[in-house]
């Protein structure tokens, strides 16, 4: 089963490599919406795959470092696109929260981006 949990976080940022008369140049901020998705199998006690709390506490800190902040001063966010943000939060959480699958950043109601990043194993000792 897969479950999706949204959180919303407000930020400013700007496009360093575009062209300088590209709107996306400007500082300009957005509501971004992110959507975090795990799937896995479902509990026949529970009857649940996981808590949605452990989902949020899994983004906590990730989220509390993009709220309200500017983006392109973030450590590996100079150039915050969707794309580079979907795979920021994908690197960030997906070792504690293993069963992530998708990671979706919309910075608009209508332009998103989903990222279906690459498991990474833990090494046996
Ligand atoms: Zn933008």
């Amino acid at each position: 089963m897969e479950l999706r949990k949204t959180f919303q976080f407000e930020a400013a940022h700007y496009l360093p490599n575009l062209p300088k008369e590209h709107k996306c140049h400007r500082l300009h901020g957005h509501s971004f919406k992110v959507e975090i998705v795990v799937e896995g199998e479902c509990d026949p006690k529970l009857g649940w795959v996981i808590d949605y709390a452990d989902i949020s506490t899994a983004f906590k800190t990730l989220w509390e470092q993009l709220d309200h902040h500017y983006l392109n001063e973030i450590e590996g966010l100079e150039n915050p696109t969707s794309e580079n943000l979907a795979l920021w939060i994908w690197e960030r959480l997906q070792p504690k929260l293993s069963i992530l699958t998708a990671v979706e950043v919309a910075e608009t109601c209508t332009a998103r981006c989903v990222y279906r990043g690459v498991k990474k194993v833990k090494e046996c000792q």
